[in-house]
């Protein structure tokens, strides 16, 4: 067996994946395809990516992936009061609801209703796994040498992602 047998930067993993969070599957690869992504690179979140060095083809791990390294801790600032005058009629006024928003420049935003008021709608844009503590159960599907293209782009080429 050779290093390119096993998970090591540069090289394009194959891997099925399930994601727990307070004991439930909030993510899985399960019935799908696995996911595809370059080892080192930083395509996955920092802790999984981490502890996946040095598995071959078929192993399995599960790691548990403090919220610091996963999707980060809860930003207090991270909320906003928006007069409900402001939204349009057809969003529910309800906690937990999720919004696509957009900021100046156009970029997409998420956030979430986090409390609702006579006046005014508390909104929450911290990722909704911000503070949680993340358990993966991973197993490695397939390896192989990313190409130079590949890694000059930062992200695998697949059958249905191609481009010029
Ligand atoms: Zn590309």
């Amino acid at each position: 067996m050779t290093e390119t047998d096993k998970v090591t930067d540069g090289q394009v993993i194959s891997m099925d994946y399930t994601l727990k969070v307070d004991g439930e599957t909030v993510d899985s690869s399960e019935g799908q395809e696995p996911i595809e992504f370059i080892q080192g690179t930083g395509n996955i979140i920092p802790g999984l990516e981490r502890e996946l060095y040095g598995m071959a083809v078929g192993d399995s791990k599960d790691v548990v992936v403090s919220a610091e390294d996963g999707y980060g801790k809860v930003d207090d600032e991270a909320y906003m009061d928006v007069p409900r005058n402001q939204f349009p009629a057809d969003i529910p006024m309800e906690v937990g609801t999720q919004l696509e928003l957009h900021d100046r420049e156009g970029h997409p935003m998420h956030a979430r209703i986090e409390q609702v008021g006579e006046e005014s709608v508390r909104l929450d844009f911290n990722h909704p796994l911000a503070g949680k503590e993340l358990h993966f159960a991973v197993k490695i599907a397939g390896l192989r040498a990313a190409t130079a293209e590949e890694l000059d782009h930062g992200h695998v080429h697949s059958a249905d992602h191609q481009h010029g």
